[in-house]
């Protein structure tokens, strides 16, 4: 018999639970709505979902939209309002099962390793999630990078505009505050980024300018990335990357010349989060095959 891993995205909106073969096939799914701020109900909505799995897992790993910090076990997420919860070892404890937990954008990029993602056998890559705000992983070695205290990837927060617009971050000027979703709808006058997307398909113009003016704030972050990195893939999830080619297109063409890289270089790199709905849950499986079998080897 094989092993099976339960992989789970807990969001501020819902609560994805999957279980997987160790191929990394999703052979069962469940939904619920999350229960941001009350952890204990989460450990109870979790612990529910495996007594009525009809598959029995050996292990279960959790991504989570905060950071998880190694070794305390503490989880800061401001979308769930854990303020420092120790989640992980309260739900070994109440199902007697290893749990991991990790950052979503970290499960993300698992998900893009496993075959038919977008990373899927590359040594060094940079993840980008754009969305409300953003977020990130990296691949590096063919490893997750986590830094000494696992909270690294906080890709949101490098400084493109000094002195610019106040982040939650405590620092001023940050990527985040120029390249998320909020920043689109700021620079459309206040539409949300999803109609921007919408509206620049029908051919509005002035919505048009607005997406470029985006696109160039994404490029800027994307060949800062590059030049630390060198990475073989910059990828792009998260809700503003289902724009797809027309953002792309736009963020490739405001790509500057005459660094230390081509268009081309940056054009090879570029590339869209290839795992959809179920990448949280998949990656969060694979980290926790990664991270607890050699654990425990
Ligand atoms: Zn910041």
């Amino acid at each position: 018999m094989g092993m099976y891993v339960a992989g789970i995205d807990i969001g501020g909106t819902n609560l994805k639970f999957g279980i997987f073969n160790e191929r990394g096939i999703r052979l069962y799914m469940r939904v619920l709505r999350s229960v941001p701020g009350q952890p204990d109900a989460t450990a109870d909505q979790i612990a529910g979902l495996i007594k009525a799995s009809p598959i029995r897992v050996s292990m279960i790993g959790i991504g989570v939209p905060g950071t998880v910090f190694k070794p305390s076990g503490e989880v800061f997420s401001g979308n769930l309002r854990w303020p420092g919860v120790k989640f992980g070892k309260m739900l070994e404890e109440k199902i007697g099962l290893p749990v991991w937990m990790d950052n979503d954008a970290q499960a993300a990029l698992a998900a893009e390793t496993l075959p038919g993602g977008s990373c899927f056998g590359l040594d060094t890559a940079v993840y980008l999630t754009l969305g409300t705000g953003i977020g990130g992983a990296l691949l590096i070695g063919g490893r997750p990078w986590r830094g000494h205290d696992n909270a690294a990837g906080e890709l949101g927060h490098f400084v493109t505009h000094a002195g610019g617009l106040k982040c939650a971050c405590g620092m001023k000027g940050c990527f985040e505050m120029y390249a998320s979703a909020g920043a689109l709808a700021r620079l459309s006058g206040g539409v949300r980024a999803r109609s921007v997307i919408d509206r620049v398909r029908n051919g509005d113009e002035r919505m048009h300018e607005a997406l470029k003016a985006y696109a160039a704030e994404v490029a800027l972050g994307i060949c800062s990335l590059y030049m630390i990195f060198r990475p073989q893939a910059i990828v792009l999830g998260g809700g503003v990357s289902a724009a797809g080619d027309i953002l792309g297109n736009e963020i490739l063409s405001a790509i500057p010349e005459g660094y230390n890289f081509t268009r081309e270089d940056i054009q090879k790199a570029f590339r869209f989060a290839t795992r959809g709905n179920d990448a949280g849950m998949a990656g969060a499986a694979k980290l926790a095959v990664l991270n607890l079998i050699k654990e425990n080897a």
